[in-house]
């Protein structure tokens, strides 16, 4: 068959583009090519509504096995008990919790987008605040921390359904067991989106919510260094609390109305390709050596944000725990979308963002967000994050100067040549 070159000639591109750059989205990192194998192969052509075992299709045998070998290595690397590994992505894993737990209508409360956290969790652009009454907490303007006592009294306030802790943009670990006194006084759902920090929860680096949160979902490629996709699991099963029975009267467990709530609540066939890149993805988290991975993905995070605060950048809460910080550039008269396209220039990746109290648009933003999972991935250590911050402050000094900012590009360029991508690992 001839090489469709309209398509794989960009793919090209877009692989020099991940090699040649400082990648600093905290959101993205590389899976191995085992991963990107897996994502790539036969299995995309298999239908298999259903569960392992309870398929509404033929031929499901080896899938089965595939997807079960995911449940079991996830429910490992995490102490579940329960694991949904079908969900497409992190936001789908949100909604089938949401239609699993709620009816429209139903109040809900949620870390604010604009401080942090996530549409799904919400928003009124999304359909987690189309159809659910959102209520948000929010960070506090001196601290940049989230105060649980302020928590509480908004849960009082709100009296929610579902209380949801986890984000997008928060560099300070979250403390499950006061949201969990919290729920439980106020009789809601605690749900914990650990998109961000799964993989170094997975790690023991972080604080674990599996033992005091109801439910927790993930996607599985970011700090967990997986392929795009979403997770649903609990640490344990339990009657749900709304009084669903069967037909002959017994209680249904929560499990059996998440995966209800998945397929066919949200989704139809589920991607065994990506299913299998899961799988891979969490048996390499379950190797000896994911924990030096997560602590060098965290020591890069602490070394770039003290360079930045000693160049006078403004981190919001003054420093980070996990693989990500949000920058507040007010005092360095840019903007985040300005800083996002000069560092463009240099092929240094990140994204402009919100910071808590931002008086400019989403699509302007005060802010830029870095994270280093994709950068630790390259192999970068301490040494090299503090380089990075040293080109990021020259570039957003001299924004305008586009001479200046290709010569730190050419030396960009050269610096990656020194941590290779995919090199020969690639199958074409
Ligand atoms: N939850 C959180 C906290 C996230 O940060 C994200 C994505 O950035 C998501 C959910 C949504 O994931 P996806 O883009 O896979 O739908």
């Amino acid at each position: 068959m001839s090489r469709d070159s309209a398509v794989f000639d960009r793919i090209d591109r877009e692989l020099d583009r991940q090699r040649n750059g400082i990648e600093l989205i905290a959101s993205e990192n590389f899976t191995s090519a085992a991963v990107l194998e897996a994502v790539g192969s036969c299995l995309t052509n298999k239908y298999a509504e259903g569960y392992p075992g309870k398929r509404y299709y033929g031929g499901c045998e080896v899938v089965d096995e595939i997807e079960q070998l995911a449940i079991d290595r996830l429910c490992e690397l995490f102490g579940a008990t329960y694991a949904n590994v079908q969900p497409h992505s992190g936001a789908q894993a949100n909604a089938a919790v949401f239609l699993a737990c709620l009816k429209p209508g139903d109040k809900t409360l949620g870390f604010s987008l604009s401080h942090g956290g996530h549409l799904s969790h919400g928003h009124p652009a999304n359909f987690s605040g189309k159809h659910f009454k959102a209520n948000f907490y929010g960070v506090e303007e001196a601290t940049g921390l989230i105060d649980m006592d302020k928590v509480a009294e908004k849960a009082r306030e709100v009296e929610p359904k579902m209380i949801i802790c986890g984000a997008s943009a928060y560099s300070r670990d979250w403390d499950y067991a006061r949201f969990r006194a919290i729920a439980d006084e106020v009789g809601a759902i605690l749900l914990a989106d650990i998109a961000h920090p799964a993989g170094l929860i997975a790690a023991g680096l972080l604080n674990d919510p599996l033992p005091h949160c109801h439910i927790v979902t993930s996607t599985t490629h970011k700090t967990l260094r997986g392929p795009r996709g979403g997770i649903i699991m609990m640490g344990q099963d339990f009657d749900n609390p709304f009084g669903k029975t069967t037909k002959k009267g017994t209680m249904i467990k929560m499990s059996r109305l998440l995966d209800s709530a998945v397929f066919p609540g949200m989704q139809g066939g589920p991607l065994e390709h990506v299913i299998a890149g899961k799988a891979v993805a969490f048996g390499e988290c379950l190797n000896e050596n994911w924990k030096a991975y997560g602590k060098q993905v965290i020591a890069n995070a602490q070394a770039m944000a003290e360079a930045l605060v000693e160049r006078g950048y403004h981190i919001i809460s003054g420093g980070t725990d996990n693989h990500s910080m949000l920058i507040d550039l007010s005092n360095k008269e840019i903007t985040g979308r300005d800083a996002e396209e000069a560092l463009g220039k240099a092929d240094i990746t990140l994204n402009k963002n919100m910071v808590p109290f931002d008086k400019k648009s989403a699509m302007v933003t005060s802010g830029i967000r870095i994270g280093t999972a994709a950068i630790t991935t390259r192999g970068f250590t301490e040494a090299d994050c503090r380089q990075t911050v040293a080109w990021i402050d020259q570039v957003i000094s001299n924004a305008e100067d586009d001479a200046l900012l290709g010569n730190i590009r050419q030396e960009v360029h050269q610096f990656m040549a020194r941590f290779p991508l995919y090199e020969g690992e690639l199958v074409s």
